[in-house]
């Protein structure tokens, strides 16, 4: 049978509902006081784009939300999103000084969401770029997270950047990829629009490679940064993989993302084949869209599985099912439509080998199967748009760890095309590099840390501070050492 939507609209809206509400004004005082403020915080060395904490959680305890805002977006300007989908329980939280005296971590990702909420829904402004541009430009392709860090931190030091994005919108995985009970487009977009303020121009349904050259962006530009992410899921390679109820698990979530929630097709018996962080988002929101049963199946252990813990325990609190050291082998048919899969249990041999055992085949009903087998590398679209670019040999661009820098020295590159798969703060910190990389590129100059607003920025036309090569304003009626 065909599958269909399974919710009325109030039922899919209050399903999808963020998990995660805003801190009340209590709430996050009371946390922000519970903070040491450590000196030399090891939180801060945890996160990839050195945010401030202790900085942004003091302000938070003194009132200042603005600033505390301020401090998170001048390091991460996708501060508000990273809030709602970092690891931060391996991150920043699991660095934090609390857990060595055997107390909670401080809840770093909420009071980070607590602030940069207050900003967003203000509707205010708190980075400005300098006046005085370089008149440098850089054409950034690709539209997610680490092309929008390497715009953003490009404004702010005085370049203009201009992103070409082929989707409709911007934001890659933030607007099109993340479970939605997380992350809604909505929240990705207001992001973009952030980065839009900065000076950022952003070309959407531009192909680069098809619409423009990189020949063409290079008479155009005096750099390039390459911000693609991955390409589709791996293949099965098994019969029935064409049914039409196999989907791809980013394939799935984006149509959650550009339709009404309660018209996406879900079924009711989903399987989901792999165990990492995009197969819970995938299992979950199978099942928050009305799946009676929605099953991970894995071909190793619980104890191997990728997937972060808070993942794991988030789909079994939605009562998501697992099946552990098992792989398909079948996706079963009747009358064209997917109903069922085939699947043969497995063992670790004596070398650690994954073996599948010989006559363990067993059937299961299912009506939906999505595959979440992680993504092919982007090698061909590479070769034809950058053929000078060296790639490793697993098909990601080759560039300096340090500056993003690729063999051809004008073209840089962030984000999981370069790093081949990781968290969305990785890519935001990637791309500042690379924007960091760049602005020596043009100067000879290198800036270290995060830039920071207490001692770079300017009140209205007066300078606050020293060495204000690369100066920031700061809004009017705000305080620049906060
Ligand atoms: Fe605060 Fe924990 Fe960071 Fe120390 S390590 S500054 S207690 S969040």
């Amino acid at each position: 049978m065909p599958i269909t939507s399974l919710l009325d609209p109030d039922t899919a809206a209050r399903n999808m509902a963020e998990i995660e509400p805003q801190y009340s004004p209590q709430e996050a005082l009371v946390e922000a006081h519970r903070c040491l403020f450590c000196f030399d915080a090891p939180c801060i060395k945890a996160c990839p784009t050195g945010i401030d904490i202790p900085g942004f959680i003091k302000k938070i305890a003194s009132h200042n939300l603005t600033g505390s805002a301020r401090t998170i977006l001048s390091s991460n300007i996708l501060g508000g999103s990273c809030a709602r989908v970092c690891p931060t329980s391996v991150l920043c939280e699991g660095a934090c000084v609390m857990l060595d005296r055997d107390e909670k971590p401080i809840k770093i990702g909420r009071l980070q969401r607590y602030a940069t909420d207050h900003v967003f829904d203000n509707d205010l402004q708190v980075l400005h770029p300098p006046e005085q541009k370089s008149g440098k430009r850089v054409a950034l392709i690709g539209g997610g997270p680490a092309s929008l860090g390497c715009a953003a931190e490009l404004a702010l030091l005085g370049h203009d950047a201009v992103i070409f994005e082929r989707k409709p919108e911007a934001g890659g995985l933030n607007t099109y990829g993340i479970a939605y009970y997380k992350l809604t487009p909505e929240m990705s977009l207001k992001e973009v629009e952030l980065v839009k303020r900065l000076g950022v121009e952003i070309r959407t349904g531009v192909d680069v490679g098809t619409d423009i050259t990189v020949a063409e962006l290079e008479k155009e530009f005096d750099a390039i940064f390459l911000g693609v992410g991955l390409g589709h899921t791996y293949r099965l390679d098994i019969p029935g993989e064409d049914l039409p109820e196999v989907f791809e698990a980013l394939a799935f979530i984006e149509d959650l993302h550009v339709n009404p929630l309660h018209e996406v097709a879900v079924g009711k018996r989903v399987a989901v084949i792999g165990c990492g962080n995009t197969a819970i988002d995938a299992v979950t929101q199978a099942k928050r869209l009305g799946a009676e049963h929605s099953v991970i199946i894995y071909r190793r252990g619980e104890r191997d599985m990728p997937a972060y813990l808070y993942e794991y325990g988030l789909a079994k609190r939605d009562g998501a099912e697992f099946i552990f050291n098992a792989v398909p082998v079948e996706v079963l048919e009747k009358d064209g439509h997917v109903c069922g899969l085939k699947l043969a249990r497995t063992k670790v041999d004596d070398n650690g080998k994954l073996q599948v055992i010989a006559g363990s085949e067993f059937e299961l009903p299912f009506d939906m199967v999505i595959k979440a087998l992680g993504q092919e590398k982007m090698t061909d679209m590479l070769k034809s748009i950058v053929p000078d670019v060296n790639l490793t040999r697993n098909g990601c661009i080759e560039r300096d760890a340090a500056t993003g820098q690729t063999n051809v020295p004008h073209i840089f590159a962030g984000g999981d095309g370069a790093n081949g798969g990781s968290e969305v703060v990785n890519a935001v910190g990637e791309g500042k590099k690379a924007a960091r990389g760049i602005h020596r590129l043009f100067t000879n100059e290198a800036i270290e840390g995060p830039i920071q607003w207490t001692r770079m920025g300017v009140v209205g036309d007066k300078p606050v501070g020293s060495g204000l090569d690369h100066p920031i304003r700061v809004d009017e009626h705000e305080t620049a050492f906060i």
